[in-house]
């Protein structure tokens, strides 16, 4: 799955402190199901549906009882069949536990049964099992099972170790089509105006993985390798679906080659969903997906705008060999499909598009993992989990981008073929069964013939990061490199220590050179490189996932060393953020954050000055009080007006998308943090020349433009923003509703707080409007304050899986401890299991920013003076 948000979730701590519990919500091992034979019918106008499932099952000793997995759904008839004899079962149903349990008066003998259930359900509005979403003025029926909501749409044995094949029959509307995991192998009129359609038998899958979608769905068709692959939406869409047909195709050979399996489904369809509560999921041969990450209007679309559809595209595909062939034996393993996912989906594209960049977009995804995990609220990769609560809460940073950064540490550590041929033979093990952590470390250590098992288990097993500090010293012609590390985090235990691949960049005899590793293992240790280097880069390739501590003269000496082009941009990135992380828990003085990023933005046009933007942006919403303002906004302007000004005001024709990028993010800080006049000006009349039909802005620009347009905006701007909101194309949609948020007037804040709950906007985009509110300091308490006045029908309206914890992450935005403790008293009162380590993590977030404040005003004061 993707997780629609962009921004990190964290975790609190361990989820289950009682073993007690353990097993709790697992079902009894008496019976396996082999094969389902799944018939629904739903009814668009009722919205309702009526479903016949019969399972093939093995059962494994006598019993009189059998109990699955069913949720929301009305039993009609049970029947059980074993050795030749039929029996009607009575259904007992655990709400709680979400299980129904079926009795027969006499024992069902061991060796093979089915049971056959008829049963009526309802197409729900909340975007989990079978339900219900709605464009156009008609209405659809979808999918949406993981992690626990296939239960909801069939009774199943719905833990993802019981694969099993499934055929799968639809009966629908006449007008209508459907799209699930098989291929369509008969459509049937019927009599009343529907038809029937059968699909073909699936491989072995989890239950999670069932898919089908039903509604008035257009298709464009190719492939690639042979295997059809369709894009399909609704038919407003079709002229939107070209692109990821391409990216997909190509996508598919890319994998078909770097895997030892081909693709293991018959056919490859990926369908726009207008309602969809994750950001897309990987049904096995039926792809599902948020409109927004899936469309692209090759007019207007921005290249970063085609690189994310490229990777979440990639993504879904590389989950039908990770996940949907070989599956986690139990949900506390998600990482294995997650965390592989996201480390592959970029692969595809540095070979398709090389020139977006994407180690760039990987060394922030490990930042993002990395600021997650330095919270004493992260968990470990592999936390145990039970309840359908728990599991929901783990798809996060820690399971995505923690996971994706450790496995290219090892790929960077053993050498990429060396990694490929170890990642086939654990796929070629597991194909079509389930993997445990242990199974995939085992398997890659003996396929690599490197101790990486020592080295994954410490970072998948153990909370939080390692910090590692580098002094460095020269004796005679050798550079001596004293090492020692601690975990970032001061809830772990000082004395944890990690497996680490430390890889150093350094110079000798007046060159560059990489590729000197050790395994840091202990504490405290020592490296001896051959010639006196005067810098050294202790974490080459920006590989590692660990944040490295330099003292100021090594710093210094890196200084030097970003002068004269020794760094990548990976690299210089990462170092900006290990000085940033620094300067989070207080063991480096901003001054030096400051001073650094002068430095980066002085010597080169550097994408790296994205990371430092980020970071700037952040200190002005959060760490510069009133009378330090004017002084900070004019060193924003020193520091980065230069590299606007040779960038220039536009994108020239062929320039490259790094440049483009670079002049996006310089201008939005300009004016955001450093209120430029000029760029706040130029916004605006680039903005009113847009709305006037007088011109278009650059696609690279015009997000940061509108938003910049609308801090200082007037009711009349507000105004058109609406009015576009109705007209333009839905990409572009989705800029003028974040920039609604933007605005400063109290009154049209208002107005953005009473859309966000109108009719006019849907469930799954409703949590962005309010998080934007909230996160901007102009606007925060006020839009706090509406949230918590309006709880209750924001909470009937979102889900608990991405919904809600979007609204509560926004609170990480406050940095007062009055803020902090009205957060915390409000979701005392408002408790929700489902979503208590979002609550927890954003409580920490806000003490953790009141406390760079209070520790960091000093070396402001002093820096801005
Ligand atoms: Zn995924």
């Amino acid at each position: 799955m993707v997780r629609k948000a962009a921004s990190v979730t964290t975790v609190g701590a361990l989820l289950f402190a009682a073993g007690l519990l353990i097993h709790a919500q697992r079902l009894p091992t008496l019976v396996v199901p082999e094969h389902y034979t799944l018939h629904l019918t739903p009814n668009l106008t009722t919205e309702t549906f009526q479903g016949e499932v019969s399972i093939a099952v093995r059962v494994v000793q006598p019993t009189d009882r059998i109990t699955l997995n069913a949720a929301e759904i009305t039993f009609v008839d049970t029947t059980i069949e074993s050795g030749g004899r039929v029996q009607r079962a009575t259904v007992s149903i655990d709400g709680g536990q979400e299980t129904a349990t079926l009795s027969v008066p006499e024992a069902v003998t061991a060796g093979p049964a089915t049971i056959k259930i008829r049963y009526t359900g309802v197409l729900n509005r909340q975007l989990r099992g079978f339900y219900l979403s709605s464009a156009n003025d008609r209405k659809y029926a979808v999918t949406q099972m993981e992690p626990t909501d296939a239960r909801r749409a069939f009774p199943c044995f719905d833990e993802p170790a019981l694969k099993a094949t499934f055929d799968i029959t639809a009966t629908i509307d006449a007008h209508d089509t459907a799209i699930s995991n098989g291929r369509l192998v008969s459509d049937t009129p019927e009599l009343s105006g529907t038809h029937t359609l059968k699909f073909s038998t699936s491989p072995k899958m989890s239950t999670y993985l069932v898919a089908l979608a039903v509604g008035d769905w257009v298709c464009v068709s190719g492939g690639a390798d042979g295997v059809p692959i369709r894009i399909c939406g609704t038919p407003d869409r079709k002229d939107q679906l070209g692109f990821a047909l391409q990216a997909a195709e190509f996508t598919m050979r890319y994998f078909n080659r770097y895997f030892s399996i081909k693709y293991p489904f018959q056919k490859l369809d990926i369908l726009g969903v207008p309602d969809f509560s994750a950001g897309a999921m990987e049904n096995a041969g039926a792809i599902f997906f948020r409109e927004r990450l899936l469309l692209v209007d090759e007019a207007t679309a921005s290249n970063a705008n085609r690189e994310q559809v490229a990777n979440v595209i990639n993504h879904e595909m590389a989950h039908q060999w990770f996940g949907d062939l070989v599956t986690m034996q139990w949900w506390d393993d998600i990482w294995l499909n997650e965390g592989f996912a996201t480390w592959m989906e970029r692969k595809p594209v540095q070979e398709w598009h090389p020139d977006w960049n994407p180690q760039l977009d990987e060394v922030r995804d490990t930042q993002s993992a990395m600021n997650t995990d330095a919270m004493d609220s992260t968990r470990p990769i592999r936390t145990p989990v039970e309840s359908p609560d728990e599991i929901n809460q783990i798809f996060d940073a820690i399971a995505y981008q923690k996971t994706g950064a450790v496995v290219r540490m090892v790929e960077a550590y053993v050498g990429p073929e060396n990694y490929r041929t170890a990642i086939n033979a654990y796929l070629k093990k597991f194909a079509y069964g389930n993997a445990t952590g242990e199974g995939y470390w085992t398997t890659i250590a003996q396929a690599t013939g490197k101790p990486v098992d020592g080295i994954l288990a410490s970072f998948i097993t153990q909370k939080s990061m390692p910090l590692v500090t580098v002094k460095r010293s020269c004796v005679g012609d050798t550079t001596k490199l004293a090492l020692s590390q601690k975990p970032i985090s001061s809830a772990v235990p000082a004395s944890t220590t990690w497996q680490i691949p430390v890889c150093f960049k350094r110079q000798r005899n007046g060159k560059v050179e990489p590729d000197a590793c050790a395994v840091l293992s202990k504490a405290e240790d020592t490296v001896t490189l051959d010639g006196c280097s005067p810098w050294v880069f202790a974490n080459a390739s920006s590989a590692g996932y660990y944040r490295t501590a330099y003292d100021t003269a090594a710093l210094e000496a890196l200084g030097g060393a970003l002068k004269t082009g020794a760094l990548t941009p990976v690299e210089q990135a990462s170092l900006i953020e290990d000085v940033w992380a620094l300067v989070r828990i207080n063991e480096q003085n901003l001054a030096q954050f400051f001073d650094l990023t002068a430095q980066i933005a002085k010597a080169q046009l550097t994408p790296a000055i994205t990371n430092a933007t980020t970071r700037v942006n952040y200190v002005s919403d959060h760490l510069i009080d009133a009378a330090q303002r004017p002084a900070f906004e004019r060193w924003v302007r020193d520091a980065f007006g230069p590299v606007a000004a040779k960038l220039g005001p536009l994108p020239q024709p062929q320039e490259s998308d790094e440049r483009k990028q670079i002049r996006a993010a310089v201008l939005y800080t300009l004016g955001y943090a450093g209120r430029d006049d000029d760029v706040l000006k130029e916004a605006r009349r680039r903005v009113d020349m847009m709305l006037g039909n007088a011109g278009r802005i650059d696609p690279s620009l015009e997000a940061g433009y509108l938003q910049l347009a609308a801090i200082n905006g007037d009711a009349a701007l507000y105004d058109k923003y609406t009015e576009q909101l109705k007209r333009a194309n839905q990409s572009r949609q989705y800029q003028f509703r974040g920039a609604l948020t933007y605005f400063s007037d109290p009154v049209l804040q208002t107005r953005t707080m009473e859309y966000a709950l109108s009719p006019d906007i849907k469930s799954q985009d409703l949590p962005y409007v309010l998080a934007g509110l909230i996160l901007r300091p102009w606007s925060a308490h006020n839009a706090w304050e509406f949230v918590k006045t309006n709880w209750s029908a924001i909470e009937n309206r979102l889900g608990v899986f991405q919904g809600l914890p979007s609204v509560v992450e926004s609170t990480t935005s406050f940095c007062d401890t009055a803020s902090r403790d009205d957060v915390r008293r409000f979701f005392d009162q408002h408790h929700i299991r489902a979503i208590d380590r979002q609550i927890r993590q954003s409580i920490e977030a806000i003490d953790r920013c009141i406390d760079t404040r209070t520790q960091q005003q000093k070396n402001l004061s002093v820096y801005l003076r």
